[in-house]
């Protein structure tokens, strides 16, 4: 008999076809919900806060 107690899991779940990513401001890493790119140009990713950083890439 197991009294193992189970915890949800708290790992990131990695949904295929999402992809994930993450702010470019160094120092920043979170999560980044804002792509910005130009045609024909790799997209730059920021959060919510550094998402002004992105409009140069416009
Ligand atoms: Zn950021």
């Amino acid at each position: 008999m197991s009294d193992e107690i189970r915890l949800p899991r708290q790992d990131h779940v990695t949904t295929p076809g999402i992809q994930h990513h993450f702010c470019e401001r160094s120092s920043c890493g979170r999560d980044a919900g804002w792509g910005f790119a130009k045609p024909k140009q790799a997209p730059h990713w920021f959060c919510f806060e550094h998402r002004a950083d992105g409009q140069r890439f416009l």
